[in-house]
């Protein structure tokens, strides 16, 4: 297969780029430009299919860009919403409430859980997605939506990537045998450890749940994932705690803290001494925009605190940033379909981040960013070599793909087209003047 024309992030010009065996063979500079493609951004007025032969394909200056991340994700959750009943309060908590009744009155069906995450993970690859980083609920003694979603995850594997995060949504110690169930899920083949110390019962006993959760990845080789200070309480400090285990048994870079949201209510004094753990201990980040505007900040005098983790903060403070869609219509989210592109855009307007400087490197924040989290960077991104995982995206550049929300025309996962999309073309009516 051939990529002809196509502009990629971090080169000048126009690209020809070969695809044999799943992986990309060549990137070379364009052989043929066609018309003015080569100077003009994409537009919609080309119109008609990229497909111009059997395996060829011409971007016509547009972008062609890694598949994109999603990197924080509960697919056994999604598609949930309203049983057994809606989150009237909209808070974080009433949401866990109503998943533990869920599970207690018989909700939790194993072949259920798999259509709901299948078609969860259809929205996300209609939308550009190739690599899901997913938390799933072990507080089950019987593991059910563990064991769907390991199934799902080799079911979908010729077209997204999914990674599984062992998730003790009602708590390690708060829940009986959650250490137990914790471990069991790890033997069964989840692939990243899990958390939600400021759940736990008090603050010894979360500590405790963050000693167990770098134990168990230790003992069994694993990636660390952890939701943590998800609460607006700017004394819950898990993060530091985490940074601190992480430098203390040498597993720098291994350790994501996802939400973070108490850090939105850090002082500036705190949150400088922090920042400099962080670095040390190379914590990488999960923020899942959408949801925590939602989620955060309920019953509050003005001004009401949104409770988001300052992306712009951690990015500037030299920290690894990436962005998840979190919930697809469940208890804690009642809309949702990993339309990356979207989460993005909440994430830099809520982070004050609209200028050229993040506008014009801004899908590092759901693509390589997001890669690096998932411990997957030395095989991800157009490179002769890596598995061909891409998209082509309906704008020239990172700023106008954010701004038009630009359509995914083209979808590749390991070589295999996984869909295309004819651009959308707009027939105007003769009142309009050309
Ligand atoms: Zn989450």
């Amino acid at each position: 297969m051939r990529i002809l024309n196509a502009r990629l992030r971090e080169t000048d010009g126009l690209h020809d780029v070969e695809v044999s065996n799943g992986r990309f063979t060549s990137i070379t500079p364009a052989a043929s430009i066609p018309g003015d493609a080569a100077t003009a951004p994409a537009s919609n007025d080309l119109d008609g299919s990229l497909r111009i032969s059997v395996d060829v394909f011409d971007a016509r200056g547009r972008m062609l860009v890694p598949q994109f991340v999603d990197a924080h994700l509960h697919l056994d959750y999604a598609n949930t919403v309203g049983k057994p009943r809606l989150n009237e309060s909209g808070t974080l908590f009433e949401a866990i409430d109503i998943w533990a009744d869920h599970k207690a009155m018989g909700f939790v069906n194993k072949d259920l859980i798999k259509q709901n995450a299948t078609n969860a993970i259809r929205a996300e690859v209609s939308n550009g997605v190739g690599f899901i980083r997913t938390h799933v609920d072990v507080t089950d003694p019987n593991l059910t939506a563990l064991e769907a979603i390991l199934e799902v995850k080799d079911e979908v594997r010729e077209w997204c990537e999914v990674q599984i995060i062992s998730f003790p949504q009602n708590g390690i110690f708060a829940y009986p045998n959650g250490n137990s169930l914790m471990e069991e899920s790890l033997r069964r083949g989840a692939d990243v450890v899990g958390g939600i110390p400021h759940f736990e019962r008090s603050l010894t006993s979360g500590l405790r749940s963050v000693d167990w959760i770098f134990e168990l990845a230790e003992k069994y080789d694993k990636l660390i994932d952890v939701h943590c200070d998800e609460i607006d309480d700017e004394s819950s400090r898990f993060l530091e705690y985490m940074a601190d285990l992480a430098v203390e048994r040498s597993m720098q870079g291994r350790v994501t803290a996802s939400h973070v949201v108490a850090m939105a209510y850090y002082k500036s004094g705190y949150m400088a001494k922090l920042l400099s753990k962080l670095r040390e201990a190379d914590v990488r980040f999960a923020i899942n925009p959408t949801e925590n505007l939602h989620l955060q900040g309920w019953g509050t005098d003005a001004p009401i605190p949104r409770g988001m983790a300052p992306i712009r903060t951690l990015i500037e403070g030299g920290l690894n940033v990436a962005l998840g869609q979190d919930s697809i219509a469940d208890p804690w989210y009642p809309i949702g379909e990993g339309d990356m592109l979207r989460i993005l855009d909440f994430g830099l307007h809520v982070g004050h981040m609209l200028n050229e400087q993040y506008l014009g490197n801004c899908l590092d924040l759901i693509t390589v960013n997001g890669a690096k989290n998932m411990g997957i960077s030395d095989r991800y991104g157009i490179a002769v070599g890596n598995p061909a995982s891409a998209i082509i995206l309906d704008a020239p550049t990172d700023k106008e793909a954010l701004w038009h929300q630009s359509d995914v025309l083209l979808s590749l996962h390991n070589g295999s087209v996984v869909f295309e999309r004819e651009p959308q073309r707009t027939t105007w009516g003769s009142a309009v003047q050309s």
